[in-house]
């Protein structure tokens, strides 16, 4: 996502009562902050976060956190999230590789991947989020029976990923290279960059994968 820096980003997202400041003291307890003992789905490079906070609002018996690593995109989404009264979310401003220093094995139940940075230069591929090492981290903390939900506008992210993560042990459960006009389509929840492309004519793909 492009986005200027905001100056004081940083200390805003440190002052914020919707940031967890320090994830890696939750590990393995984080249903003690959210104070049940709901599955909890995460949402990494949520950018804005109106996916994520849709999903909250959708379903109180999911906890949610929405990760982001640059301050000043999270910061715009901490605005959204000052209007609404949700008690099932949390943000983390960290980079996704170090996800399994926040949670335990098996803690998350669901990982959804939207509309990802492609990194098209094969020299860059190992920044895409779909990618091995990634994979590696996901395997780490995601339960036995948890579930991978990628989407993108990206045909070539699309099709390294439909090889990239069976390769790396994982099964493709679903996948469509059309989701607007499938079955998938049922209970979808657009992200701003999914609006955005889709109203472009682009189509949207997914895949749903698990181990
Ligand atoms: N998911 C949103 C959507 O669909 O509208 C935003 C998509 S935007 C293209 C991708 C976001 O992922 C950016 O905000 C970027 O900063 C974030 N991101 C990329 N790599 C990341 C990483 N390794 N850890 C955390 N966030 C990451």
């Amino acid at each position: 996502m492009r986005l200027r820096h905001i100056p004081g980003s940083e200390e805003a997202i440190a002052l914020s009562p919707y940031v967890v400041q320090e994830p890696e003291k939750q590990k393995g307890c984080w249903h003690n902050l959210f104070g049940n003992a709901n599955p909890i789905a995460i949402e990494v490079g949520m950018g804005k976060g109106r996916f994520i906070m849709e999903l909250a609002k959708e379903n109180p018996d999911w906890n949610y956190i929405g990760i982001e690593r640059y301050s000043s995109v999270l910061l715009r989404g901490l605005e959204k999230r000052k209007e609404l009264e949700l008690t099932n979310i949390w943000f983390l401003c960290i980079d996704a590789k170090n996800l399994a220093d926040s949670f335990a094995g098996g803690e998350v139940k669901r990982i959804y991947l939207n509309f990802s940075d492609p990194w098209p230069k094969d020299r860059h591929a190992k920044r895409r989020l779909t990618s091995p090492d990634f994979l590696k981290v996901y395997d780490q903390i995601l339960a036995g029976d948890g579930r991978l939900e990628f989407k993108t506008d990206n045909q070539g992210l699309f099709a390294y990923s439909m090889e990239a993560i069976p390769a790396a042990g994982w099964k493709i459960l679903e996948h469509t290279d059309d989701l607007h006009h499938s079955p998938m389509a049922r209970g979808n929840v657009m992200t701003e960059y999914e609006e955005k492309f889709s109203a472009q004519g682009n189509p949207i793909y997914k895949l749903i994968a698990g181990r």
